[in-house]
Parts: structure tokens; C-alpha cells; sequence
């Protein structure tokens, strides 16, 4: 349903901080006042969705006047209001939330995102360690898309860089298995720098950019045979 609403958090987001403050809600987030206006001009209205109660509302108003932030509705949509129905779940076309988990069809994806533990794994914990390097791989797909196109995108950049920087042409940019490969070595190279303690996450990045490596470079071949066999 297209509602030509869009509902944006406050704490956090309209203002700056996130942290509960009663008395002070204190400075707006930088480029705030103008995001509300330019999301007026481009014909929405503008719901602040917040946690804070109904007693909060005027302060709420009053906070964006002096802030020179637009909006239109506190806590409901005018969708909401005619259905009578204010204390639901505003409708809304998007959701600014600073504490929010974009859910694109993958529970996995969300709850990697929710379980920040794998990050911190501890030396005598290693079969976590392997255990959480395919989760973290669906969480980075989730937040950047798939790594081919990246990787391909960033050779083309590294390419561009060398060329540059030592004035010279590379027979061919360099191509995303070995930009994955580099990214493997420094992982490696960061695992066994003198004085870094043991991080289980280089390990599990070395393992992954290695796979990606290996997927790439079998994606390469498979492209390299059919542009033989088209040329034939
Ligand atoms: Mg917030």
C-alpha cells in the first residue's frame, strides 16, 4: 500500500543522541532539518515514530519548531487516524530507525545481526570460530549485496590506482579472484603481526575470502571457455 508517509525514528535519528533524556532533548542530527524538508518537497508527510509517550508529544513539537524540523504527525499516520486504529503501527511507505534490522527475507541474516557475540570469540572457543565464518558471510551479503560485483568493482578501482600512481598500464585490471586472494593475505598477514593478540575473526575472514577466491576463480574460468566457445 503506497501511503505517501514515511515515519522516521526520533531519539537517535531526528535528534542527535540516542540516550533517554527527559529534561534536554538536545541538539537535532546534522542535516536533519534539511532531510525533512526535502522528503516534504518530494510530496510525503513526515510521521515521528517514537517510544515516548503521549505527555512527550508537545515537547516533541515544540523541539522541531525551534529545529526547523518538518513534520506532520506524531505516532499515527492519517491512514491510522480515519481507521480509528492511532496506537497501531503507523503506516508508512519507509522507516528511518537508528536501531533498525532491514529484514529481506533471510531470519539468519537478522538473528547474525541481533547476536553481535561472534565478534568477540575467545582463544579456547575456536570450533565457534569456524562455525560462525558462513553466518557472517550471510550477514555481509545481506548488508552489501553479493561480493562478485564488489570484488569486480574493486579491482576495477585497485587497477585504476596502480596505473596511476606508478604511471604504467596493466595488461588487464585486476579480476575478483585476486582481489579476494589479497584480502585473504592480509588477513594472514594481520593474524601473524608481532604483538597482535589471537582475533578469531582473521581466521574466519581468511577461510571466507579464500572460498570467495575459489568461487571466483571458477566463475572466471567458466566465463573465459564461453567467450572461447563464442568466438569459435
Ligand atoms: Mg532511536
Amino acid at each position: 500500500m503506497i501511503t505517501n508517509c514515511i515515519a522516521i525514528d526520533f531519539d537517535g535519528v531526528l535528534r542527535k543522541s540516542n540516550r533517554y533524556d527527559k529534561t534536554s532533548f538536545g541538539e537535532p542530527s546534522d542535516g536533519a532539518s534539511n532531510a525533512t524538508k526535502k522528503i516534504k518537497d518530494l510530496g510525503y508527510d513526515i510521521i515521528i515514530h517514537t517510544c515516548r509517550g503521549e505527555h512527550e508529544h508537545d515537547e516533541i513539537a515544540e523541539w522541531c519548531e525551534e529545529n526547523d524540523i518538518k513534520f506532520d504527525y506524531i505516532n499515527h499516520s492519517p491512514i491510522n487516524r480515519t481507521l480509528k486504529l492511532a496506537k497501531n503501527k503507523p503506516n508508512a511507505d519507509y522507516y528511518i530507525d537508528d536501531k533498525a534490522i532491514r529484514f529481506e527475507g533471510d531470519w539468519e541474516s537478522v538473528l547474525c545481526q541481533i547476536d553481535k557475540s561472534f565478534e568477540i570469540v575467545e582463544l579456547d572457543d575456536l570450533e565457534k570460530i569456524f562455525e560462525t565464518g558462513d553466518a557472517i558471510r550471510k550477514q555481509r551479503t545481506a548488508q552489501y549485496g553479493n561480493f562478485q560485483e564488489g570484488n569486480r568493482n574493486q579491482g576495477l578501482l585497485w587497477t585504476a590506482m596502480i596505473q596511476n600512481y606508478f604511471g604504467i598500464r596493466l595488461p588487464h585490471s585486476i579480476p575478483a579472484d585476486l582481489v579476494s586472494m589479497m584480502m585473504a593475505g592480509m588477513k594472514a598477514m594481520r593474524a601473524v603481526s608481532k604483538g597482535v593478540p589471537f582475533h578469531g575473526d582473521n581466521y574466519v575472514d581468511m577461510i571466507n575470502y579464500t572460498k570467495m577466491a575459489a568461487e571466483s576463480r571458477v566463475l572466471l574460468e567458466k566465463e573465459i571457455a564461453e567467450d572461447v566457445d563464442a568466438e569459435k
